[in-house]
This record gives structure tokens, sequence and C-alpha cells, in this order.
């Protein structure tokens, strides 16, 4: 249960005043759903702005406070800006000027002939002086000055910096005061503010020592968090899985493990054989060989007469993964069966009894295979692949499935820094692959403009009559799936005109069956293009093909782009990646791409992949359960991380059960972090 005195902060938004049914939508679409969360809201940065008595003072760029008069209202026809003229104390003219629908804001604001003081940057256009869209446009002096200094907010549409603003003084009101969780030497020697303090320092200009222990905090929080996991997961009692090798000697692989897939294998079989649960993550880059792993782990834990999971982030994968293994495992004379959601009636009650009795050794499938109706006779080792996509929590909710603890192997190809590791995945050992299987040859990488698109689309003519195949993954428009789906609708058609029936279309929408039939008739070879949303991001594996073409291809990041160029290059066959690039390029952008032709390293990839993006969005977690980090910044978390991880050890080592008076705290601090699953582990153990 949470603290009651977090109460004020979990209640949510919509009771603060001004949150009306039309603000709840961009408040959810910045995640601001409680009291708690605006208080977090933290400004992106701040303006600050300079009072000038007039216009000479200022230079073209700065933000300014200044006096003005209008003197002139001027509408444009047609869609041109409304602009008023307004003049300085000593007669420099300077144009108001607003773009779209803004003419009546600016005829109440600023009518002829009265003073008002303006803050807002100062541009130049054509011979005169603009302030477009003034930040404020106030009859008092008094009340400008104290907007020297300004919080500026992420925005989504729909708000406004003074609404939110006003969200966040309310927010603030309200913070309770809380018990200290930092260890007080530490907080005395970083001069820390108390947590209250500190909220509001941050919301109130660059006030580092306040950002410092905000992010300390949430570092805190998590590291807490996956050690209370981790401590309990090394109380739990599993069941030891010793396999006798029976099955895995009778697998026909075409090719021999490559050391690190080996070294991995005798880990997980050492894991295996205790009787405390193994939590292990197999790290490896896209196209190392995780699935052949997973296999044989799998296959000792049917040797040991126990059942496996191995669950997968989409249906595509699901089923993909489910053909792979059932046509590997044919030999061994295991039971491979395919359980998603989209599995109903007879088929599905059939599954379900195997599952039940036995007779199913490994089931693959969405997380359909972890429903309250799924039983299982005696589940013995979950895994779960592409682990990023899924959060901590729901890692834990499935291995509460089996009537003992079960063995955990996640897999993910993400391959995020070391500090990084510790944060995402610090209760868990980690195996590697940090080896390649043989044969790979670098994917050739570069880089076409849009405008080339013609022939861009003649370079598929000639791979499809050279007998190869190809991906076409189109833009993916700003967080909205219709229009992606929209703009793969459009592409499909018109490569359908040129190529027939040769081009199958898949996205996350399309009907279960018609996606299904699309993937098949591709990774049988009947299909030679395949376009595609970024559905395919993860682990689609059809060796066969061999040019990866990806639309506007600025607009992704780094480590998702090396995860869309991981679907070719993985047979012998030489590969090619395009990106195509749009028009206007930003320089993280053109940085972004050029990196791509540079480099294949997905460990290098993912480390530029933070520094040109900042720390939120890094590990790949956006679409994930639970994003780690939204107040750390990449540069503190390399710099806090190991101090907060060492620190939550000592705390847990000296009062595991927390329940003296920092441990208390600490309890607090999960739950204002929702690391409350950390907590419960606390009660079960
Ligand atoms: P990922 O790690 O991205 O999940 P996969 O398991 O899908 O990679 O493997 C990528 C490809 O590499 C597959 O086609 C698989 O058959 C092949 N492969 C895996 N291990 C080896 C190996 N040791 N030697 C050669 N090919 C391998
Ligand atoms: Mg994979």
């Amino acid at each position: 249960m949470r603290p009651d005195i977090l109460n004020p902060l979990f209640i949510e938004a919509a009771t603060l005043d001004g949150v009306g049914p039309k603000m709840q939508k961009p408040l959810d679409k910045l995640g601001l759903s409680r009291v708690r969360d605006i208080a977090y809201h933290l400004p992106e940065r701040f303006v600050t702005r300079r009072a000038v008595h007039n216009l000479d003072e200022a230079s073209v760029g700065e933000q300014v406070v200044v006096a003005l008069t209008p003197t002139q209202h001027k509408a444009s026809s047609g869609r041109g800006p409304y602009r008023v003229l307004a003049q300085d104390e000593i007669g420099n003219i300077c144009s108001i000027t607003y773009f779209g629908r803004a003419s009546y804001t600016a005829k109440k604001l600023l009518p002829v002939g009265e003073k008002r003081w303006i803050a807002g940057r100062i541009d130049q256009y054509g011979q005169m002086l603009q302030i477009t869209h003034p930040d404020h446009v106030v009859a008092d002096s008094a009340d400008t000055l104290t907007r020297l200094c300004e919080p500026v907010y992420a925005l989504s549409e729909g708000l406004t910096q003074p609404r939110i603003s006003g969200l966040v003084a309310q927010a603030l009101e309200r913070l309770p005061e809380l018990p200290e969780w930092i260890e007080k030497g530490q907080f005395n020697a970083e001069q820390w503010p108390d947590w209250r303090d500190a909220l509001k320092l941050a919301h109130l200009g660059e006030h580092e020592s306040a950002r410092e222990r905000l992010a300390y905090d949430e570092l805190l929080a998590n590291s807490l968090a996956l050690l209370l996991v981790r401590a309990d997961n090394r109380q739990r009692k599993g069941q030891p899985l010793i396999g006798d090798g029976h099955l895995r000697a009778k697998l026909e692989l075409p090719y021999t493990l490559t050391g690190a897939q080996s070294r991995s294998v005798d880990e997980i079989e050492g894991d295996l054989a205790q009787d405390t649960p193994m939590l292990r993550l197999l790290q490896g880059d896209v196209g190392a060989g995780k699935t052949v792993v997973a296999l044989k782990a799998m296959l000792i834990a049917a040797e040991a007469g126990k059942q496996a999971a191995l669950l997968a982030p989409t249906e595509i994968l699901a089923r993909q993964h489910f053909e792979t293994l059932r046509a590997m495992a044919r030999p061994t004379g295991v039971e491979v069966a395919l359980l998603t959601g989209r599995d109903k009636g007879k088929a599905r009650e059939s599954i379900l009894m195997g599952l039940l009795d036995g007779s199913i050794d490994i089931v693959v499938g969405t997380h359909a295979i972890f429903q309250d109706s799924v039983a299982y006779r005696d589940l013995g080792l979950v895994v779960i692949d592409e682990q990023h996509r899924f959060g901590v929590a729901q890692r834990i909710m499935l291995t509460n499935k089996g009537k003992s603890t079960p063995h955990t192997l996640a897999m993910t190809a993400t391959p995020i820094p070391r500090t990084l590791t510790l944060a995402q995945y610090g209760e868990m050992d980690v195996s590697r692959l940090d080896e390649m299987p043989p044969g790979r040859q670098p994917i050739d990488t570069r880089v076409v403009a849009q405008e080339r698109l013609d022939d861009v689309v003649s370079a598929v003519e000639r791979h499809i009559a050279s007998g190869q195949q190809a991906y076409w993954v189109c833009p993916m428009v700003r967080e909205n799936e219709t229009e992606d789906i929209a703009a793969a609708e459009a592409r499909y058609a018109g490569l359908k005109e040129r190529f027939g029936d040769d081009v199958v279309l898949v996205h996350g929408q399309l009907k279960p069956e018609l996606k299904d039939a699309a993937m098949e008739r591709f990774a049988g070879g009947y299909a030679k293009v395949l376009v595609a949303t970024t559905v395919i991001e993860v682990g689609v594996d059809v060796p066969s093909a061999t040019l990866m073409i990806i639309e506007q291809a600025e607009r992704f990041g780094l480590a998702q782009l090396h995860q869309l160029r991981g679907r070719v290059g993985r047979g012998s066959e030489k590969s090619v990646c395009l990106l195509v690039r749009g028009g206007a390029l930003s320089e993280t952008g053109r940085e972004r791409l050029a990196l791509m032709r540079e480099t294949q390293d997905g460990f290098r990839l993912a480390e530029e992949d933070l520094r040109l993006r900042g720390g939120g969005e890094l590990l790949g977690t956006r679409q994930s359960g639970d994003a780690p980090f939204r107040i750390a910044t990449l540069e503190q978390i390399t710099r806090l991380l190991p101090k907060a991880h060492d620190d939550a050890k000592i705390l847990l080592e000296r009062d595991g059960g927390l329940a003296g008076s920092r441990g208390e705290a600490a309890r607090i601090l999960l739950y204002l972090f929702e690391r409350d699953w950390g907590v419960q582990m606390l009660r079960g153990g």
C-alpha cells in the first residue's frame, strides 16, 4: 500500500484548477496524469530576458522586455500575418507579429496609443525589427520584471507555457514534506536541498544542486528496486533443471555455435542446475544468434522433464520464432506450440490442454501465454525475447506463473552501454554474445536523397530481377500510427503498380490473417518486396532478404535504424541498406546518418545515440513497459548511477527489510518513483 503521505501527489491532475476536459488530452500526451507527474515535469530550459529601455539597447536574437506603444494595426490580406506596429520611447518602430488566428488577441492586448511591456525575442524583418508572438504583453511593468527568468516546459498541442506553469505552481503547492532518504553524511556533504525544496527550485531556475538531487533520487529508487528484486530472487526456491543432453544431441544445426554462443549456453546451464531461479540477461547485437541459445536452454528444461515458454513482444515475431524453433527442434521430437491472443475456440482449448497435461514441451507466444486462464503442468523456464520491450514489473508477473519460481532468461539486442546495463538490468546476471556468426558481410550503407526515389525504385527492380528480396520501411510519422499506416499504404499502392504481386504490405493494424499471409509469402520467397511500418523492427529473420530501404531515415533514432538495418546482412550474400533522407536535415539528423554509414557496431551506435539524444529516450525504451529515467540526464546517469547503486546496496545490507527510519523513507521513495514492485518483493520475502 502506498504510504498515505504520498496521496496528495497521486491525485489526478484533473483536480487542479483549470484542467477541463479539453486539457486532459494534451496532458495525457505528455504523460502528466497525476499531480506528481506535473510536479516532476521539469523545465526543459529557462529563458532569461534583459530589460531594455529602448530597441537600440537590444540586439537581434536577444530575449528582452521592452516598453512599446502600438501605433497601427495592419491585417494582411490572405494568409499573411497580423502586424501591430509599435514604437519605443525614442521613436524606433517595431512590428509585433502574429500568425494564424491571433488577430483577436492582438487587438485586445495591444490597443493603439497605450504603452505595454512586451517580453519576447527580437528578430530582424527586412529593415524592421520584429517580435513574433510575444511571450508576455502586460500593462504594468512590475508584472513583466518578475519574468526575467522563466521556465520553458515541454508542451503538447493544446497547452501553452502559462497554462502549464499555472498547473506546476498548483502542484508544487501540494507537495508534502517527506522524510529524508538520502544518507545523512552524503546529504550534508553534497549540500543538497531537501526533496520539496529541490523540486521547487528546479522549476525556478538553473539550480544545479536541486536537479542533481532529484536525479539522484530517481537513480537511487531504481537501484533499490532492482536490488530488492534480486534479493527476493535469491530467497526463492526454484527447481534445479539438470539436462542429460539427450535432446540436444539430436539437434541437426546447419552450423556450429560460435564461442560466445557456447559460452552463454554453458553459463545458462550452470544457472539452471541451481535451485535458486536463474535471472540472466542474454545480450547480443542483432543477428548475433540469440534464438539458438534460447532453444538450447529450453531443451535443457525439456530434458529435465519441465516445460519452457518463450515470450515475444509481437505477433509476427512469435509466429516466426514458432516456425524457426519448431523446425530446429523437429529431430528432437519435443512438442512446440504457438499461443497468441488471436487463437480462439477449439484450437486454443487444445493448446491449453496440452500445457496443462504437459504434452506441450515448449510454447511460444505473445503475452497471451501468461494470462490467468493459462495453466502449466510444470513450467521450468521462461524466455523473454526483446526484454527491453517489456518492463521489470511485467517480468516479475510472468515468473509468478509456475508452482515454484521458474528460471528466467531475458534476451535483448539493445546494445546498451555498461553503466546503463546496471541501471536497467542491475538485478540480472549477464551473458554477452560479443561475437558474430562467421561469414557475415558488412552491410553496404548509403544515404540517398528523397528526390532520387526513382533511382531507389529502379535499384529495387534490379535487385528483384536478380532473384533477391527487399524490405521497404516507410516513414515513421511522429507518434501517430494512423499516419504511419497511411504512408505505408500509399507506398505499397505505388510499388504495386510497378511490381504487381511481388509486393506485400505489413503493418500493425492489418487483419491478422492478412499479416500472416504477407509475412509467409515474403519469408517463403514468393513475394519479393515487403513494405512495412516499423513493425518489422525487432526480430524478423529472412536471411535471403538483402536490400533494406528506410524512408525518411533521419526521423529514426540510431538504435532503431540499427535494428532495422539488422534485418539484412543475415546470410552470406552481400547486403545493401539505403537510407532515404527527407529534405530538411537537422545537424543531428545528418550526424546520425553519417554514423550509420560509418559503423555497424551496435554498442558504438547506442552510445552515440545517447549522446545525440540525451538521456530520456536512450535504452530503446520509448515503447517499453517502463522507461527507466525521466529526470536524470545521460550525463547524470553516467556520473551518479554507480554511487546510487553502491548506496542502495549498503542500505539493503544494513536494513534488508527497509524497516529502520532511513528504510521507511526509502520505501516512500520507491512509491514516489513507482518502483513499488520493489517494495512488494519485501512483503513477499
Ligand atoms: P538474433 O540474435 O538477432 O535473435 P537470430 O537468432 O535471429 O539472431 O540469428 C540470426 C541468424 O544467424 C539466423 O539466420 C541464424 O540461423 C543464424 N545463426 C545463428 N547462429 C549461427 C552460427 N553459429 N553460425 C551461423 N549462423 C548462425
Ligand atoms: Mg532475435
